[in-house]
């Protein structure tokens, strides 16, 4: 039996590959300082003797008794109003926190996997962003916290595979929904879901034209799950290719909430990316993966979670 230990594995997406791997027979160990995450996200999984919980911050040296296959280091807040609240924690996470998870995976021989993010390339000046794109990020701006210490993040996995030949792999994460995200996390989807639920505003940024091309988290994991097996050291996207509008998705919550919420505008906050869709030719062509859930189909889950939180 594999061990895994997943940093950030009480998440929205740690927690779903808390899942994930013990399904497929792996030992789980889960750390997470819960600072934006929520100990409900892993509750179901108490008593499962493959799976273990410690309470964490990555940023501190990180001491593990059992020998490890994987670390999937998946901490780091990732909501733009976290980069207001905590920009210093979130800088730490991705710096710091990255060192301490490659530090652990040498020292035990395991596979290292960052979790990295469509953010690297900023506010992108080519659509759909390829993995060979560079990047057009402001160092200095409110989402920099986060932008440049997943670049930073990047930069020193790739210097411990070359320096010290670890098997590390980077997935670069495209904007991702479903169950288990914070109602108040601020992002579009869980916002846009709440408001509508509520009847209250739908609180669109800007004029609505700026696109983003939303992935169903278990279309994500799997293919995080297919990038840890795999031999590829550079980084893929994962994400999922079809792209909307900020307004088209603000309609289409409406429509299948069936709420009578009205749509306001608002001003759109600095560094807003204007596009954002993922290349996956890499991912389709390297990994034999693609994402099979649709936007309807994944909200319509998504809504249906919200609505039993409400209850
Ligand atoms: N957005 C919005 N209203 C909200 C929250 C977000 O119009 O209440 C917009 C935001 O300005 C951005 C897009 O939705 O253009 C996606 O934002 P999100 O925070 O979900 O993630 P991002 O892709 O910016 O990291």
């Amino acid at each position: 039996m594999q061990t895994v230990l997943i940093t950030g594995g009480a998440g929205f997406i740690g927690s779903h590959m808390c899942d994930l791997l013990l399904d497929k027979g792996y030992k789980v160990i889960c750390m997470d300082n819960l600072i934006t995450s929520s100990a409900l996200n892993i509750k179901h999984l108490d008593g499962n003797k493959n799976f273990r919980f410690i309470e964490h911050d990555v940023t501190k040296h990180i001491d593990i008794e059992e020998d490890l296959d994987f670390v999937l280091h998946l901490a780091s807040p990732a909501s733009p109003v976290d980069f207001d609240k905590i920009p210093i924690q979130i800088s730490k996470v991705g710096s710091l926190g990255t060192h301490n998870a490659l530090g652990l995976a040498k020292h035990k021989k395991a596979v290292f996997l960052f979790a990295s993010t469509s953010e690297v390339y900023g506010d992108p000046l080519v659509n759909p962003q390829p993995e060979t794109y560079f990047g057009n990020v402001n160092p200095v701006g409110v989402r920099s916290c986060y932008d440049e210490s997943k670049r930073f993040g990047e930069a020193i996995t790739m210097a411990y595979h070359r320096k010290h030949k670890i098997d590390t792999k980077i997935v670069r994460i495209f904007n991702t929904y479903g169950e288990r995200m914070r109602a108040d996390d601020g992002r579009a989807v869980p916002t846009f879901i709440s408001q509508a639920l509520k009847n209250e505003p739908i609180t669109v940024f800007g004029d609505g034209r700026q696109t983003r091309s939303f992935c169903y988290v278990s279309d994500l994991i799997e293919g995080i799950y297919k990038l840890m097996l795999s031999d590829i050291n550079e980084p893929v996207n994962i994400g999922n290719p079809d792209e909307y509008s900020i307004l088209e998705l603000a309609e289409k919550i409406i429509e299948l909430t069936g709420s009578k919420s009205k749509i306001i505008f608002s001003e759109l906050p600095a560094d807003d990316p204007k596009v954002r869709r993922p290349d996956i030719a890499k991912a389709k062509k390297e990994l034999d993966w693609e994402p099979k859930v649709g936007l309807e189909e994944g909200l319509r889950k998504t809504i249906e979670y919200f609505k039993e939180l409400e209850k």
